[in-house]
């Protein structure tokens, strides 16, 4: 034990290890602390005869992995293999390279956030994007918040502050835990007046429910649930005869149809034609920044911007960035890497699995059909047919692996279904395939 207390190597021999040097991102300060550290756990083990001998340069790898591990951000990349798309724990949309890449020249200089170039006078932040917007979105006017949570308390305080908003018992939905439609609007210093019941709603009930003290008619996609069975909704084409505000949460704002996916969702450009102002997500099926998109008819949207509360509720230069960039692809007819996973076909996706199986050699790997979901509170009962494999080992179950693979350097978030451990190969991107392999092999 003396001996090998001996063989532990001096602080500063380690701190001029040509290996140590070279983690220049950090502090001098910090390393000597994590070498201190990482040595003394190293006397503990030794007191403890948990070692038997002692490298130097096993020393040297031991404290180059703390270093390592402490460097990792705690917001960070990691690998999708739920088959969730828009999953809203591992950041919902992801970006394309053209939206990621405007997004950071914006951000490495300074740019026209308020500044009217033609002018030379303060400008908007939002007449960046205003424009081409409400144009691809078929709306006559539009305007950007934070996310789709404070599109909807903005508009409940600005047409209902003190009066009642109408809302179907069946449409009183809790989104992701903390998005409560009866809390938003009581949040919002508005009254919720809810009519008809949980499965069945009618005209008549809106009708009877309509006062002096009415400010609005709120609609609100369910999103996450469905109910089926003797049900009656009242659509908004007819809650529109009904002359008040009318106004639809539609949760997750599709832009194109996803039709040919089996997925029956209306547009916002359908919903725009009978209704007064809708709000939607960004960062759900449109496939850009988190934001709360209310759009609709010119003369609500302008009262919202001169809004008090929409300076509290703004978005940032970054944000504003992606959504120009997103805009742009749009129009080009690019395809956003939510569409990119939505076409990609059993065939491709069965080559990802038997990748894995011909590559992964330490656990039995089987290739198997899966389902793969839209995620994100939209479309919550289709399913798409999918490929992925299993991943078992003789002497680990499902938990074990699935913990291996989430301490990876690049996290794999994986699913267990009955006991098994199931990646999908429907939301992999770039080399994804590459670091499950690596992680498995190591
Ligand atoms: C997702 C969702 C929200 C919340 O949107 P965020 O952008 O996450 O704030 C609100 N309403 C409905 C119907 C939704 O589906």
């Amino acid at each position: 034990m003396k001996n090998l207390f001996k063989q532990i190597p001096q602080v500063a021999k380690i701190l001029d290890d040509k290996d140590v040097l070279l983690r220049t991102s950090f502090y001098l300060s910090e390393v000597k602390e994590e070498v201190e550290t990482e040595l003394n756990i190293i006397r503990k083990e030794i007191k403890n005869e948990l070692i038997t001998d002692l490298e130097y340069q096993t020393v040297i790898d031991r404290i180059l992995n703390r270093l390592d591990n402490k460097h990792q951000f705690s917001l960070r990349r990691v690998i999708n293999a739920t088959g969730t798309m828009l999953h809203t724990n591992l950041g919902r949309a992801v970006y394309s390279n053209k939206v990621a890449e405007n997004v950071q020249t914006v951000l490495t200089g300074y740019s026209n956030l308020e500044f009217d170039l033609s002018s030379g006078d303060r400008g908007s932040r939002y007449a960046h994007i205003n424009e081409s917007f409400s144009k691809l979105i078929g709306a006559e006017d539009v305007l950007i918040v934070n996310n789709n949570a404070a599109a909807v308390m903005l508009t409940m305080q600005a047409f209902a502050f003190g009066k009642e908003v109408v809302v179907s018992r069946g449409e009183l939905v809790e989104i992701g835990g903390s998005f409560r439609i009866p809390d938003i609007i009581e949040a919002s210093g508005a009254v919720m007046r809810e009519v008809g019941t949980t499965n069945r709603t009618h005209l008549k009930d809106y009708k009877k429910a309509i006062n002096d003290n009415t400010g609005l008619l709120l609609k609100v996609h369910p999103s996450n649930y469905h109910i089926e069975g003797f049900t009656k909704e009242v659509s908004v084409e007819e809650l529109s005869t009904l002359g008040k505000l009318v106004v639809e949460d539609l949760g997750s704002g599709v832009i194109e149809s996803l039709q040919s996916y089996g997925l029956r969702e209306r547009t916002v450009q359908e919903a725009l034609k009978s209704v007064d102002v809708v709000t939607f997500s960004g960062d759900k099926l449109l496939g850009g920044p988190q934001v709360g998109v209310i759009a609709g008819k010119k003369e609500f949207i302008e009262i919202l911007r001169n809004h008090q509360m929409t300076r509290a509720l703004r978005v940032g230069k970054m944000t504003i960035a992606a959504l120009e960039a997103l805009i742009r692809e749009y129009k080009g007819g690019m395809k956003t890497p939510l569409k990119t996973m939505l076409d990609l076909d059993l065939v491709e996706l069965s080559k990802r699995a038997e990748f894995l199986k011909e590559h992964v050699h330490n656990y039995v790997v089987e290739v198997v059909d899966c389902d793969s979901t839209v995620g994100g509170g939209s479309l919550p009962t289709s399913k798409i047919k999918s490929i992925g494999v299993s991943i078992s080992h003789t002497e680990l179950n499902a938990i074990k692996i699935e913990k291996k693979l989430r301490s990876n350097k690049i996290p794999v978030i994986a699913r267990i279904q009955k006991d098994r451990l199931i990646l999908d190969m429907r939301t992999l991107l770039n080399d994804d395939l590459e670091v499950i392999k690596d992680c498995l092999n190591d």
